[in-house]
């Protein structure tokens, strides 16, 4: 597969191009101004596009290919289970879902042992934050106005995002905080031991005001992924598991896209030390997304809820056996393969010295942040007064430029408004996480020339 591209191969690239500005409905896009890339194959971390070049995949697609493209024992596990069952309802015992609930609830801390599996990330939260409201009796929700959480009813609600906000009236009883960030520090905080503390007294006086018995859950990403990988200071998800037991509030960690090895641990909640949440939602790293699954891991008191009387939801997917053995097959390659061992030893040893060369060099980079196989390249145009690259909750020709200057220079990246994430699969090559970074290195000297003093 390390062949070109073939003609016929590129033939139906075009036709499917037709077809898709014809037919299909894109994501997050104004249909008409969007021009979407082709890929005509993938194959490790590598995708080929409707042109036939070949880039190196630093996306991971969106942060959920774990294992790269097409990893051969996942791809006969489906296979397998293709011809011996493809599908079955939820409500009947199967060895896939059986096996796959057994090592989510063997990898996740604490006791989180009973799984409930989703369709992907969105209905992993709004399940998650069902069974907090059912658990506790209460109705509101916190969550971080830096935050992604999913694009469905709930999720979209309790997701902060500058594209959101603006265009939802929200749900009654959703309200944001500001979790630690801080490069842009919402509590004038010159430290991250400021930021930490400042932080959680914040959460608590929302907490207070809002009143301290009305909230069911507080719903945060270990790290907030796509609102910028904003590692948590020291000691910030101890302090939220520590007031949320205080107030009797469930704690939900969004593992959707920082979990399944991504951090350079299975879960990212590892990093803040013993910190076990209520609930923890997952999805794309679990099967690297080959087949759509996503679900929450439950403890055993909120399990216990559920014991004598019905849980009132409920999925025709849930635990699809297709997306369930992809997700066993997953796991054992990730285990056998030490992927998230690569993933945390990239981190130390290449992406954390490469991308801090990177920012001492370029002036259009404000900061570098990021663990394991988790980075994000924060763009400034000003580092004094750290004005972004683009607007927050926009794009600009800046930064569309940077992005075509990757993909024509070999390299597909992850874009959010100002920044470019270093987000490739966890078991990329050090020949490969090199070759990426000496691109940005090139990418960022283009950059370097948007920034004004
Ligand atoms: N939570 C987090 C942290 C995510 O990153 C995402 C997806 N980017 C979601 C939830 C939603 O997942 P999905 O798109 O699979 O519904």
């Amino acid at each position: 597969t390390e062949s070109a591209v073939t003609e016929a191969e590129l033939a139906a690239g075009r036709r499917a191009y037709e077809l898709d500005r014809q037919h299909v409905f894109h994501s997050w896009s104004a249909q008409k101004q969007i021009k979407p890339m082709t890929v005509i194959r993938a194959e490790g971390s590598h995708v080929w596009d409707g042109e036939g070049r070949k880039l190196l995949d630093f996306s991971s697609q969106l942060v959920n290919t774990n294992i790269g493209h097409q990893h051969p024992k996942v791809v006969a596990a489906i296979q397998e289970q293709a011809g011996k069952l493809c599908t079955i309802a939820p409500q009947y015992v199967n060895d896939a879902r059986s096996e796959a609930a057994r090592l989510v609830s063997e990898l996740t801390p604490g006791n989180l042992d009973t799984i409930f599996f989703t369709n992907g990330g969105a209905d992993a939260v709004e399940h998650a934050v069902r069974m907090a409201r059912l658990h506790t009796g209460r109705y509101k929700v916190l969550s971080a106005y830096r935050s992604y959480h999913g694009g469905t009813a709930l999720a979209v609600n309790v997701t902060g995002d500058p594209r959101r906000i603006p265009n939802d009236y929200g749900t009654a009883g959703t309200v944001h905080f500001h979790a630690p960030f801080l490069y842009r520090s919402q509590f004038h905080a010159t430290t991250e031991q400021e930021e930490c503390s400042r932080a959680l007294d914040h959460l608590e006086q929302i907490i207070q005001l809002e009143g301290p018995s009305a909230f069911a859950a507080v719903v945060l990403e270990s790290i907030p992924g796509t609102a910028g990988i904003m590692v948590p200071p020291p000691g910030y998800l101890a302090g939220v598991r520590e007031l949320t037991r205080r107030y009797g509030i469930m704690f939900i960690a969004d593992e959707v896209m920082a979990g399944f090895g991504r951090s350079g641990k299975w879960f990212a909640v590892e990093h803040g030390g013993d910190v076990v949440p209520d609930l923890l939602t997952f999805a794309k790293g679990i099967n690297s997304g080959y087949v759509p699954l996503g679900g929450v891991a439950i403890s055993d008191e909120i399990a216990a809820t559920f014991a004598d009387k019905a849980y009132p939801g409920g999925l025709t997917y849930s635990g699809h056996p297709l997306a369930c053995a992809a997700a066993v097959a997953t796991i054992g390659a990730m285990r056998e393969e030490g992927m998230v061992e690569n993933a945390a030893r990239l981190g130390d040893t290449v992406f954390g010295p490469g991308l801090a060369e990177l920012a001492a060099k370029h002036p259009s980079v404000g900061e570098v942040r990021g663990t394991g196989a988790f980075w994000a390249v924060e763009l400034v145009k000003n580092r004094e007064t750290r004005e972004p690259m683009a607007p927050y909750g926009a794009s600009s020709p800046e930064m569309n430029t940077l992005i075509s200057a990757c993909k024509d220079r070999g390299l597909l990246p992850f874009a959010n408004f100002n920044r470019l994430h270093v987000v490739p699969p966890l078991n990329v090559t050090d020949e490969e996480a090199r070759t990426g970074l000496d691109i940005l290195d090139d990418v960022l000297g283009i950059a370097d020339t948007f920034v004004s003093e």
